[in-house]
């Protein structure tokens, strides 16, 4: 196999996400280890993405391709309705680090069914049909998960579906409610979602839907008190809290479930990804005791062939596993805390374009601009084709240094697997402060 034949058949028969058809010609890659990945050509990179946020152990982990092979010689597939060792384990274990009484889990392929099923759930249990999520969101590529979503992908399917409506969540940098502090965005967020709630009908709404830390749409921190506020909004109002930490949950945050960081319990939290770090697709809905009761006697309606996969359980437990006993969320909360932040503080007070970096774990963006006073963007919000210039040339400089970023519209985000190291950090950190000098001749 050469990288022109991997090429090729790419080329004539793979139809790629959310991109034009013919403007793409995507690198091709033959392996990958640890923090690193590699194309035919003999290139390594460091993996700042963790792909599209997901090997949060990193790259093919030995013990966790091991678990996998070893069920797969034992039995592949079973449908759902029959009890397998492997799903019932998964879901005992994700019921344990679940907070408060969320002790079942409904399996998916990945993190927009899951959130397709939270807002069923939520559905069918309130009896309402509205749910409230953000702006600055992504929540899949599914029918209502996409219109949930409120970021640019929505506008092109949001009329397939109905009753989502959107809100402004906190963001102190760029605050829709003109705070000048963290604690005036926290007021102001709530109060914006109060009015929201009672101008949209109290009654008619099923569930509020936010990422825990949103994540694609800017890695943006909830202040303090935030979603304290929210949980008890929705306690007055009989609101459903879902939580969606498909991207934020299992060690990105330096937590099993971000929801820890603030002690705060919703109703309902969506997973996938760092489940099993995306070695098998996998995804799923944390349920409260409360929801899981209402289908107690009347059947819960959806489902799925695959739902409680006994490969992709198998290798959540697996890694599950491999994270407590090496200790992998700890680890992304100190390399985060110790490592990555102060690296990045070092970055802002270098180099003009930086208007901010912010996160937590190994999950961090550095916000660009042409003005730290009036913070405009470095490209527009959306910017695409040859408005993202400058994001390009960066992107490109990272690259040809061997570091892969995820960029997305002004920002690099900072999100390697939570197993990288400190050495591996300063290294993607190096990279990064020579490819900065791109954006800064923009400033
Ligand atoms: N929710 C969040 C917060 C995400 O970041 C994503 C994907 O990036 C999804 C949902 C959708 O997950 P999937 O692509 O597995 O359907």
């Amino acid at each position: 196999m050469t990288a022109e034949t991997v090429r090729g058949d790419d080329r004539a028969h793979v139809f790629h996400s959310w991109s034009a058809q013919g403007l793409i010609n995507p690198l091709p890659i033959e392996g990958a280890l640890g923090s690193y990945f590699w194309d035919y050509d003999g290139n390594r990179y460091l993996d700042f993405s963790s792909q599209l946020v997901n090997v949060n152990i990193g790259h093919q982990h030995p013990r966790l391709v091991a678990a996998i092979q070893e069920q797969a010689a034992k039995l592949c597939t079973i449908q759902p309705a029959f009890a397998n060792d492997k799903r019932g384990e998964a879901a005992r274990l994700i019921s344990e680090l679940a907070p408060g009484s969320l002790n079942k889990v409904f399996f998916t392929n990945g993190g927009a069914e899951a959130n397709e099923n939270a807002i069923r759930l939520a559905r069918g249990h309130t009896g309402r049909q509205k749910i409230l999520s953000t702006y600055r969101s992504y929540h899949g590529g599914t029918t209502t998960a996409i219109a949930a979503t409120g970021d640019p992908r929505r506008w092109a399917n949001e009329n397939t579906a109905v009753g989502l409506v959107h809100f402004w969540g906190p963001y102190a940098y760029r605050s829709p409610f003109f705070s000048e502090s963290e604690q005036q965005e926290t007021e102001r967020a709530l109060k914006h979602l109060r009015d929201t709630i009672v101008f949209e009908g109290a009654g008619t709404i099923a569930a509020v839907l936010l990422e825990t830390v949103v994540g694609t749409n800017g890695i943006l921190v909830p202040p303090p008190g935030y979603l304290r506020g929210v949980r008890e909004l929705c306690d007055e109002f009989g609101i459903v809290f879902i939580a969606d930490e498909v991207m934020a949950g299992f060690g990105r945050c330096g937590e099993w479930f971000a929801v820890d960081r603030w002690g705060v319990t919703p109703d309902l939290i969506t997973f996938a990804k760092g489940v099993n770090s995306g070695y098998l697709p996998l995804g799923g809905v944390v349920i409260s005791d409360e929801i899981a009761e209402t289908f107690r006697e009347r059947p819960f309606p959806g489902g799925l062939t695959y739902s409680g996969h006994p490969l992709a359980c198998a290798s959540a437990v697996a890694s599950i596993e491999i994270f407590k006993e090496e200790g992998i969320v700890e680890h992304a909360r100190a390399i985060g805390d110790d490592v990555i932040a102060p690296g990045l503080a070092a970055l802002a007070a270098k180099h003009p374009s930086v208007g901010e970096v912010r996160g937590l774990g190994v999950f961090w963006a550095i916000e660009l601009v042409r003005d730290r006073e009036t913070r405009e963007p470095l490209v527009p919000f959306n910017a695409a084709g040859p408005a993202a210039g400058p994001m390009n040339e960066l992107a490109a400089a990272c690259k040809e240094r061997g570091l892969w970023p995820f960029t997305h519209f002004n920002r690099v985000h900072v999100a390697p697997p939570c197993t990288v190291s400190a050495d591996e950090v300063r290294e993607g950190l190096s990279i990064l402060d020579d490819a900065l000098s791109v954006a800064d001749r923009y400033y």
